[in-house]
């Protein structure tokens, strides 16, 4: 039997993987309902790939796809593969086949995102705030974006919403760069629909050990498959299937190995968020091909022009 913890979208997409394929497994999570958490954008050719393996046609649960990613009202990027998703809709459909129950177990995941409730903690540990709301705008349907060097806010279309938000290094400097993003880009405050705070962790899984600890092993943003923009959806699916695949092949002992392999990516990307966060230019300039060439595949359409241009507008 296999024991996961955490129903995010690691979790249950673990689990139904599983039960598809014949293991025994089961879920629990503290939530009664999946976390509506507004992680609205995926990394579509990823994630649709990856929820077909179960059945889901990502495509039904798409509810935009904007055309712009616009960066402090300068800064113009064409997006290639940010999709906005109904997640918590997405959720639901995967929960109703879900078997919900805590127990014994051979084998236990820790898929509790930021809360890695079940691994031992993490030194030095890394940990954003989130605020966010959804909220009725007419605006032309683009990727609004407010940036300053420790963390960003964000506008999405949701169809006839919108969905804003910000993370940085505490929830009142997030709440600043809400207000400045509705200064620089005209968005004003509305009635909300909904209003919640959140958290993300921001470290690479080399700096989450342990990954694997006894009969437990982290899935997801418990082990910082997290990107550096704080794109987590795409690869928490992507470290679950990772999983799933050494417990298939019996080679759970490589499993360590593979994520920290798959995801050297995501290791460069929060090196130059340091590097760019601390003014340590060389490294960063470094490191900013490498960048732009994974996030202009995976992502948005980048150039390196584009994104000196954009560091040099962080000075706040
Ligand atoms: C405000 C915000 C916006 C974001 N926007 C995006 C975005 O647009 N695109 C993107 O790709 N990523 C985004 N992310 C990141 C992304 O949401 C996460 O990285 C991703 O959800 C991680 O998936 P997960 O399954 O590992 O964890 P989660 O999705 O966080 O799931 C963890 C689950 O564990 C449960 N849990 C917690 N503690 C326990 C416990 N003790 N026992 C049992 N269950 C427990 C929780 O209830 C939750 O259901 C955003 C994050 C935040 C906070």
């Amino acid at each position: 039997m296999i024991q996961i913890y955490g129903a995010g979208i690691a979790g249950s997409y673990l689990c139904e993987l599983l039960h598809q394929n014949g293991f025994k497994a089961r879920i629990y999570d503290v939530r009664k309902k999946p976390d509506c958490r507004c992680a609205w954008g995926i990394a579509y050719d990823e994630a649709k790939e990856l929820y077909k393996r179960i059945g889901i046609n990502l495509d039904e649960f798409i509810l935009s796809k904007p055309k712009e990613v616009i960066i402090n009202n300068k800064i113009v990027l064409k997006n290639r593969n940010v999709y906005i998703f109904d997640r918590k809709r997405l959720l639901e459909e995967v929960w109703s086949n879900l078997n919900f129950g805590d127990g014994r177990a051979d084998i236990v995941v820790d898929a509790t995102g930021h809360s890695r409730a079940i691994l031992p903690k993490i030194e030095n540990d890394s940990i954003y705030y989130t605020v966010q709301t959804v909220e009725k705008h007419d605006l032309d349907e683009n990727i609004y974006i407010q940036m300053r060097r420790t963390g960003y806010a964000w506008a999405f279309p949701l169809g006839d919403r919108w969905h804003i938000g910000a993370g940085d290094k505490s929830y009142e400097r997030a709440i600043e760069l809400v207000e400045k993003l509705r200064e620089v880009y005209g968005i004003e405050e509305r009635e909300e629909e909904c209003y919640c705070k959140g958290k993300i962790r921001m470290l690479p899984p080399s700096k989450c050990r342990p990954i694997v600890y006894r009969n437990i092993y982290g899935v997801g943003e418990s082990i910082g498959c997290v990107s550096g923009g704080g794109e987590g959806n795409a690869p928490s699916l992507r470290c679950a299937y990772i999983f799933y695949e050494c417990l298939s092949d019996e080679k759970l002992e490589e499993y360590e190995k593979r994520v920290l392999k798959e995801f050297w990516w995501i290791e460069v990307e929060h090196e130059f968020v340091r590097a760019v966060q601390e003014g340590r230019t060389f490294t960063a300039l470094k490191l900013l091909p490498k960048v732009v060439s994974i996030e202009s595949k995976r992502s948005i359409q980048q150039s390196v022009r584009d994104i000196k241009n954009l560091i040099s507008l962080l000075r706040w």
